[in-house]
């Protein structure tokens, strides 16, 4: 029952569009139900407008991502800078997933540049963690139910973790066919423009998205754009082998045997 319906879940709006945005619309033409949900609002990123504004831009902004993506869309639960794993944010995320029960859990990597990615990750993998615990409460309560989930973390920021170490994806999927769909849904996110410029010296973030998923399908040597995956253990969310990712998307999910052996 589960394993047709997928859920991204970044840390703040653009962040699904950056780093997994290709995987969610091949999984969506593989006849997935697919979910977005940013855990913050994004009322940070402006170096113009007030908090308040920037947040509301921002939520029409990714609204109209989701759109572009067919994904459906959940409301950001903090804001910038908040994520941290706290009770609170455990329960509101948990109260997600039960609700959308999802097979395959895209989220952020487990060290990236920045703790509000960090902090996602975290809380996607115990929110999942806790799908089918009726101890802990979810916030709302939504009903627990027991089945498989398969977790994926995409790349970090720059393919490099916290350390400046480079990450390799344990799975390339190729996204060349939908690269243009990608490209639409991050310029939806307008405001970003100046404030990517501003902050982090980046030309042009559509650029910067392009030139990192050339890289990975450069790095895969199959595909012309890709995204990267690692797969995360499976203790606790599904079976030992499980690979949704990899059964869903066929011949466009290219398994990386030296990930694979290096792992031991
Ligand atoms: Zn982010």
């Amino acid at each position: 029952m589960p394993k047709s319906v997928a859920i991204a879940i970044g840390a703040h709006p653009d962040d699904i569009e950056f780093y997994m945005a290709g995987t969610v619309l091949l999984l969506k033409k593989a006849g997935f139900e697919a979910h977005y949900l940013n855990l913050a609002s994004g009322n940070c990123g402006s170096v113009e407008h007030n908090s308040t504004t920037t947040r509301s831009v921002r939520l029409t902004e990714a609204r109209a991502a989701a759109k572009i993506l067919g994904a459906q869309f959940h409301p950001t639960i903090t804001n910038d800078l908040e994520i941290f794993y706290t009770p609170e944010l455990l329960r509101s995320l948990t109260a997600v997933v039960r609700e959308v029960k999802p097979g395959i859990i895209l989220t952020h990597p487990p060290q990236d540049y920045m703790e509000d990615h960090t902090n996602t990750c975290r809380l996607a993998v115990t929110a999942a963690f806790a799908r089918g615990m009726p101890n802990f409460r979810s916030t709302p309560s939504r009903p627990v139910a027991d089945y498989e989930t398969t977790i994926y973390h995409c790349m970090p920021h720059s393919l490099r973790d916290g350390l400046r170490r480079l990450v390799i994806p344990g799975a390339f999927v190729n996204t060349t066919s939908v690269q243009p769909k990608k490209r639409e849904a991050l310029a939806a996110h307008k405001s970003q423009q100046n404030w990517l410029d501003v902050s982090q010296g980046m030309n042009s973030y559509l650029l910067a998205m392009e030139d990192s998923s050339l890289e990975l399908g450069r790095m895969g040597g199959k595909f012309k754009h890709a995204e990267g995956w690692r797969r995360h253990l499976h203790v606790g969310f599904c079976k030992l082998d499980s690979d949704p990712l990899r059964d869903a998307l066929g011949r466009n999910c290219l398994i990386n045997k030296t990930y694979e052996d290096s792992l031991g």
